[in-house]
């Protein structure tokens, strides 16, 4: 895969790149922000891996200008900021992922693995429509009958998967799998708590539990 590699450490730069080419990928690499949002606008990559503090151009604004320009290729961001906030601000950006550093190449490379698993979104809906709620896969908004809404990170993965899933019966076992990445029961109640969340935020009158069998999703007029 070809992937675009933005990073002012020139040592990690170096590690991560001699470990992707390791592993099969073709990285071109970019030294500062400005000339990273140049080669991305310009060029066809499958995954860019870009770092938040970099000269020139910060990593959030470049994943956002890029998103404006209607670029949808994945972006795994690093950053030395690794609080929740900041995560947070960097996947309402735009990016698809976040890793603190220091992290091991094995999880960064799992990480980008995952991301260039995912279909490319330009081959699937950006508009995800129920009723009159409305998410935006690309600018990652969500609105109901024209009001914003707000959701957590997971919460929009979450709402996400629901709507994609329509008209069937989503299992507990299928959200873990497609939404948290659990390939195994965590004996924890964060499927319920998540979708309790999310159900208060878009309305009860949307997600519906199948008694014994998991959720679906249905707009509200839509019981005929
Ligand atoms: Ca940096």
């Amino acid at each position: 895969m070809n992937i675009l590699l933005v990073e002012d450490e020139d040592a990690l730069a170096a590690y991560v790149e001699k470990g992707l080419r390791e592993n099969g990928h073709h990285v071109e690499y970019a030294g500062r922000g400005d000339s990273g949002l140049e080669m991305a606008s310009g060029g066809n990559y499958d995954l860019m891996i870009v770092d938040r503090m970099l000269p020139g151009l910060d990593g959030l604004t470049l994943v956002k200008t890029l998103r404006d320009q209607g670029k949808h290729c994945p972006v795994l961001i690093l950053s030395n900021l690794g609080g929740l906030d900041d995560r947070v601000e960097g996947l309402n950006a735009g990016a698809d992922d976040y890793l603190p550093k220091p992290f091991a190449f094995a999880e960064l490379l799992a990480r980008v693995n995952a991301l260039l698993r995912r279909p490319p979104l330009s081959q699937e809906p950006q508009l995800l429509k129920l009723g009159d709620l409305e998410l935006d896969r690309i600018r990652r908004k969500v609105t109901r009958a024209g009001a914003a809404i707000t959701l957590q990170p997971r919460e929009f993965a979450l709402l996400e998967y629901l709507l994609l899933h329509q008209d069937q019966v989503i299992t507990r076992t299928m959200l873990l799998a497609g939404v948290w990445n659990f390939h195994f029961n965590p004996k924890t109640h964060i499927v319920e708590t998540h979708m309790s969340r999310l159900r208060s935020k878009v309305g009860s009158d949307l997600i519906h539990t199948v008694r014994g069998s998991g959720y679906t999703v249905r707009a509200p007029n839509a019981d005929a």
